[in-house]
C-alpha cells in the first residue's frame, strides 16, 4: 500500500503540491487527472524519489521512503516523452534496466534474454526485439518504455501521461492494453493524465488535482455522475455550466432564463449565488410549446448546427443570452433527430439531474473587481 501524507512541494515561491494526502491500495489502478501545471509530474517525482518534498512523507507498505534513493525504492517510472536510447535496439533498451540495475544487476545473459523476451511478449512487441528505436511508431515506443520499466518487476508503476504522445485511435487501443497488462501483473499502477475520458476509463479510482490540491477522489462512476465542485465539472468537459442566483422559489435565475432547481441537495441551495451544471447527455430537445412536466427543467434555445463524431452527435443551440450550449445524442439511442436551423426549441432535462454548487462571496467579489 502506498501512503502519501500531507505532501507539500515548493519551487521557489511556487507551491507545486499543497498538502496532498492519498492512499493507494495494493494492486490498484489509480488515475490522477489534472490540467497542465497542476502538479501531476511533481507528485510522481516525489513518490519516485527524484524530488524531495518540503513537508510530509511517502510510505510504501508501511516503510517511510524519506531518504531512500530512487533506485532503491522498487518503483518504476515511465516518464513523459519515454526517454529511450535511440541508438539501441528494442531488446537492449529493455535489457538496460536489468543489466545496469543499481541494486541488483542481472549478469546472467540467458536470464536477461528470458526476462526481456517475456516482457516484450506481454506488451506485444516480441517480433520487434531487434528493431532500432527510430524504426518504431509512437505507440511502439510507448510499449518499449513500459517494458523497460516493467522488466525489473517494480512494486509500483508510475506512468506520466503515457498516452499523451499518441493519436486518438492508438490512445484508445493502448488504454485497453494497459488495463490488460495491469491485471496480468497485479502490481499497482499510478497513471497521470490531463485527459478526462482517459482518467475515467482507466482508473478503479480517480483523483482530481488542481493547483497542487486534491479536489475529489472517488470511483470513475461517482466522479463522472457526482462531481463535487464546479472545478471538477469544468475538467470533465461534459457539462453545460450557468452562473445563477437562487430566486427563493425553487428556481435559479440565469442570463438565459430561470431554471427549475433540483429538488434534492437543498443544503447547497441555501446559497444566494450558485453554479448550475447539467450534463450534455441529459438534455432532450422538445418543440417549443410542448408541455414541460413538473419534474423537468427547461430553457428556450435556437438550433444552430450539429457535429458528428463516430456514433456521437453534438447539437449546438444558442440560448437567449447568445451563449452556445451542447446537447449530446447517440446514434444507437434512436434515429438521429433533425432540427431546423434558426428554429426555437426547448432544452429539457429531469430537474433532479441538475447539479448546484454554491459560489463563495470571494469569487463574486473577485469578479466584481475585474469588471470594475
Ligand atoms: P503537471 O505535470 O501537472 O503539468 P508539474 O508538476 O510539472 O505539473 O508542475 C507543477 C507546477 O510546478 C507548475 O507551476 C510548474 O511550473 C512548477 N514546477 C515544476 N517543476 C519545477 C521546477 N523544477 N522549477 C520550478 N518550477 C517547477
Ligand atoms: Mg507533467
Amino acid at each position: 500500500m502506498l501512503e502519501i501524507r500531507s505532501i507539500t512541494k515548493r519551487h521557489g515561491a511556487q507551491t507545486a503540491l499543497d498538502g496532498i494526502s492519498l492512499t493507494v491500495a495494493e494492486g490498484a489502478y489509480l488515475s490522477l487527472l489534472g490540467p497542465s501545471g497542476s502538479g501531476k509530474s511533481t507528485l510522481l517525482r516525489v513518490i519516485a524519489g527524484f524530488d524531495t518534498p518540503d513537508e510530509g512523507q511517502v510510505t510504501l507498505d508501511g516503510r517511510p521512503l524519506t531518504g531512500i534513493p530512487a533506485h532503491e525504492r522498487g518503483i518504476g517510472f515511465v516518464s513523459q516523452g519515454f526517454a529511450l536510447f535511440p541508438h539501441l535496439s528494442v531488446f537492449d533498451n529493455v535489457a538496460f534496466g536489468l543489466r545496469y540495475h543499481m541494486r541488483k544487476p542481472v549478469r546472467d545473459g540467458s536470464e536477461v534474454r528470458r526476462r526481456v523476451l517475456e516482457t516484450l511478449e506481454m506488451v506485444g512487441l516480441a517480433p520487434y526485439a531487434q528493431r532500432q528505436i527510430q524504426q518504431l511508431s509512437g505507440g511502439q515506443k510507448q510499449r518499449v518504455a513500459l517494458a523497460r520499466t516493467l522488466v525489473v518487476k517494480p512494486r509500483l508503476c508510475l506512468l506520466d501521461e503515457p498516452l499523451g504522445a499518441l493519436d486518438a485511435n492508438l490512445r484508445q487501443r493502448m488504454t485497453l492494453e494497459l488495463r490488460r497488462i495491469h491485471s496480468a501483473l497485479g502490481i499497482t499502477f499510478f497513471h497521470v493524465t490531463g485527459n478526462e475520458m482517459e482518467a475515467l476509463a482507466m482508473g478503479d479510482r480517480v483523483v482530481v488535482l488542481d493547483a497542487g490540491r486534491i479536489l475529489q477522489t472517488d470511483t470513475p462512476d461517482v466522479v463522472y455522475n457526482k462531481p463535487n465542485s464546479t472545478a471538477v465539472v469544468r475538467f470533465l468537459n461534459r457539462y453545460n455550466l450557468f452562473a445563477g442566483r437562487n430566486d427563493g422559489r425553487g428556481g435559479i435565475a440565469t442570463a438565459a432564463g430561470t431554471i427549475a432547481a433540483p429538488r434534492s441537495g437543498e443544503q447547497r441551495q441555501g446559497a444566494d449565488y450558485v453554479d448550475f451544471c447539467i450534463r450534455i447527455d441529459k438534455i432532450q430537445v422538445q418543440l417549443e410549446g410542448e408541455a414541460v412536466g413538473q419534474s423537468q427543467a427547461a430553457l428556450p434555445a435556437t438550433y444552430i448546427t450539429s457535429e458528428f463524431s463516430g456514433a456521437i452527435i453534438t447539437h449546438l443551440f444558442r440560448l437567449t443570452d447568445d451563449r452556445v450550449v451542447e446537447v449530446e445524442d447517440h446514434l444507437s439511442h434512436r434515429r438521429p433527430a433533425e432540427y431546423a436551423a434558426g428554429q426555437r426549441y426547448n432544452l429539457v432535462w429531469p430537474r433532479d439531474e441538475g447539479l448546484v454548487f454554491p459560489v463563495s462571496a470571494a469569487v463574486i467579489e473577485a469578479a466584481i473587481r475585474v469588471a470594475a
